[in-house]
């Protein structure tokens, strides 16, 4: 039912289990760690809700993903669906100084209300998630409370939080709680290998230093890319003395992994250089296999790396 999110099968439990019995409550706090999938689990929530083809109240299935509803919850365009974060806020307030704001005011939380109030364009379900709801002010809680007092119907709000502590006892006694856990190592890793197409030894890496988060690992994910796609960049664009390539090669070869990683990224890389001008990158591209090869026989890491290094700088 819940496909699109990685893991937490415990959240997807107790969200599915009242879906199937509908008995969904009108609020709920999402917890856990950035990059749990707090967000995109509240986001499937919304389309099983609202889906068009599937109905939830007769089976089991999730959103079917390309009816008109589904497709504008995907791109956050849905009229019944509404997003009460900080960039809401800056839309909201007309004068500058108010923009830019640490905390998400009150007046955003009226906003909300006026939308909760509203009659229904047609949805079955309208839903409000406030992201991160430990940013609200205290005036902004106690407002919001009124609204968990006298839920309308037909109404979900989803708060979305870090750590159930920063959010006031009287909220959340009138909210559903669901925890969303770090992420394992093997679960962001395949994450990485399959969405990205990563290679394994990379994916495995950036898994170890994610901290079970997904987002995290994306941006460790383009950080590491950028890194790699310099070091190309460097070694392909005009002669380089042989020292400092010499540097570069020990800088990525300081263990068989890093120098395998290296490899492999660097080949993403040159088979791009090589879609535009087989002729110039075909040897490269061997030389770049027969690497991955040496270094898998155990062979030195800085003696291939260096080796291939200097053969890619001489074919510039
Ligand atoms: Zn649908």
């Amino acid at each position: 039912m819940f496909e699109k999110v990685i893991a937490q099968e415990k959240a997807k439990k107790i969200l599915s289990e009242q879906i199937r019995n509908n008995k969904i409550p009108h609020a709920y706090i999402f917890v856990g760690e950035s990059g749990t999938g707090k967000m995109m689990t509240a986001i499937e929530f919304a389309k099983i809700l609202n889906c068009e083809i599937n109905d939830y109240t007769k089976s089991n299935f999730g959103p079917c993903n390309h009816c008109s509803s589904c497709e504008h919850i995907q791109n956050k365009t849905f009229p019944d669906l509404h997003i009460i974060n900080f960039e809401k806020q800056d839309e909201i307030v007309e004068k500058d100084y108010e923009k830019g704001k640490a905390k998400l005011g009150i007046k955003l939380i009226r906003y909300m209300q006026e939308k909760v109030y509203i009659k229904s364009t047609n949805a079955k379900w309208k839903i409000f998630i406030i992201e991160p709801a430990e940013k609200m002010t205290i005036e902004a809680f106690n407002c919001l409370l009124k609204t968990l007092e006298e839920p309308p119907d037909n109404t979900i709000i989803i708060l979305i939080a870090k750590h159930k502590e920063t959010i006031p006892v009287t909220i959340c006694s009138r909210v559903q709680t669901v925890f969303f856990q770090p992420l394992k190592n093997e679960e962001v890793q395949a994450y990485l290998q399959n969405k990205h197409f990563m290679p394994k030894n990379t994916a495995e890496n950036i898994a170890q230093i994610s901290d079970g988060s997904i987002e995290k690992a994306e941006t460790l994910m383009l950080n590491t890319q950028n890194e790699y796609s310099t070091l190309w960049k460097e070694l392909t664009l005009k002669k380089l003395p042989i020292v400092d390539i010499l540097l570069k090669s020990k800088s990525v070869s300081t263990s068989r992994d890093k120098a395998l990683e290296t490899v492999s990224i660097i080949t993403e890389n040159a088979t791009k250089s090589f879609r535009q001008n087989p002729l110039k990158y075909v040897n490269i591209i061997e030389r770049l296999l027969e690497s991955k090869k040496y270094l898998e026989k155990n062979a030195n890491p800085t003696n291939v790396l260096d080796n291939l290094f200097l053969y890619i700088n001489s074919k510039i």
